[in-house]
């Protein structure tokens, strides 16, 4: 019942049916394999409404009938799976040296997965924009060349990014108060499609949760290693945002009082202490944004060879990269802190002294269980957590007309 000025009224029908189809969706997502009578005893609706339900996802192409199975007590029952195989979501990334964008189906199968180089340090938001916008217009018509209708595009970007998918500070791209999700429904000519703009590091931190080794972790924080260092938080299995959509913003945490200047203007920042940015001005000052992956893949080759300067700057950056981390440990008491973009090749190096500095300075024994660990998903984490935006919006009842 939804309680209105004028006394309770019976909730929209229509609403309760999208909370129904979506509670079967999601069951389904989760327990496939599963029947009709499986769906009913687990989620409490009467098998009447279910097998309605069910014909409605099929109709729409979300489940589809798998035949029989006969290692049941009673009848053999007709089983159900995802299908979605006329979707996609698609999700784009932009950051200071690259646009990345990927396509799903329903199920979280890539369906595409395109990584440029882009000078987004450089580049205007307008700019940037039409960048975003080409790829887009280029993954949508692929998808429609496959015959798939597209539920939705995310664009994730790093900065802080309101309610509304504003961008209001992405310090390392230049933006301030950028429309990135207007601009983009304007450059493809209102899609019939939802745009959304979101921080990087929360789609990331979504991305983890779903496509990662951490399903069935609650409690996780994510830490993006771009130019930018900004964390995603999931507590209880729920991204945390905060009042306005602008937590998790660990690069800005002071880590070193006297340590080098920061894009944000003050001293010392987790990011300018140990941001991909902070590595590379020691070992390649100057270099041009669009070559950060190659001078990152020569920071390795340097490291693997045990070229000493790098390993003491490696050690330096890690410990900084613990300081940081031990204050998201203290504060939230996450099962696992996932290192994200360059920090993964990195990874060998930095570990041992961040975890070290972790432990340290914890005061829970053990750091409170936190694990400190690199992300297999690398440089497609945001653009499939932008991806897993849609997919989410799919699961929790918005669900696309017949098509
Ligand atoms: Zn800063």
């Amino acid at each position: 019942m939804i309680t209105s000025h004028n006394g309770p009224q019976p909730a929209d029908f229509t609403d309760v049916r999208a909370t129904n189809l979506a509670v079967v969706l999601r069951f389904v997502r989760e327990g496939a394999p599963c029947s009709r009578a499986d769906i009913a005893a687990s989620t409490g609706l009467n098998k009447a409404t279910v097998s309605s339900l069910v014909a409605d996802l099929i109709d729409r192409r979300l489940l589809r009938e798998t035949g029989l199975t006969e290692n049941r007590v009673g009848r053999p029952a007709t089983m159900l799976v995802l299908d979605g195989s006329p979707y996609a979501a698609i999700g784009i990334e932009v950051n200071v040296d690259y646009i990345t964008a990927v396509a799903v189906d329903l199920k979280g199968e890539q369906l595409l997965n395109w990584r440029r180089a882009f000078p987004g340090g450089t580049s205007s938001a307008g700019q940037a924009v039409a960048a975003v916008a080409a790829i887009a217009k280029r993954a949508v018509s692929r998808m429609t060349r496959e015959a798939r209708q597209v539920l939705g595009l995310t664009v994730a970007v790093p900065g802080l990014v309101d309610v509304n998918g504003t961008v209001r500070i992405a310090p390392n791209l230049g933006w301030r108060d950028a429309d990135l999700g207007g601009d983009l429904m304007k450059a493809l000519r209102d899609p019939g499609f939802p745009v959304l703009v979101d921080n990087d590091a929360n789609l990331a931190a979504l991305a983890e949760c779903r496509f990662g080794p951490h399903g069935d972790v609650g409690d996780l924080v994510y830490v993006t290693g771009e130019v930018g260092v900004g964390a995603g938080v999931v507590m209880d299995g729920r991204l945390r945002r905060g009042g306005h959509g602008y937590s998790g913003e660990i690069g800005h945490v002071e880590v070193d009082p006297g340590g080098p200047e920061c894009r944000c203007g003050r001293r010392g920042c987790l990011e300018a202490v140990a941001g991909i940015g902070a590595i590379l001005a020691r070992t390649a000052p100057g270099a041009p944004p669009a070559e950060l992956a190659a001078e990152v893949d020569e920071v390795v080759r340097r490291a693997k060879r045990n070229d000493p300067e790098v390993l003491a700057l490696l050690e330096t950056v890690g410990r900084g990269l613990g300081k940081g981390v031990a204050i998201a440990a203290n504060l939230l008491n996450p099962e696992v802190v996932v290192l994200g973009g360059y920090y993964v090749p990195l990874g060998p190096w930095l570990l041992g002294p961040a975890e070290d500095e972790m432990l340290r300075r914890s005061l829970a024994p053990g750091a409170g269980g936190c694990r400190l660990v690199v992300s297999t998903l690398g440089h497609r984490a945001a653009a499939l957590g932008a991806a897993a935006r849609v997919l989410d919006s799919v699961d929790s009842g918005r669900l696309p007309p017949r098509p």
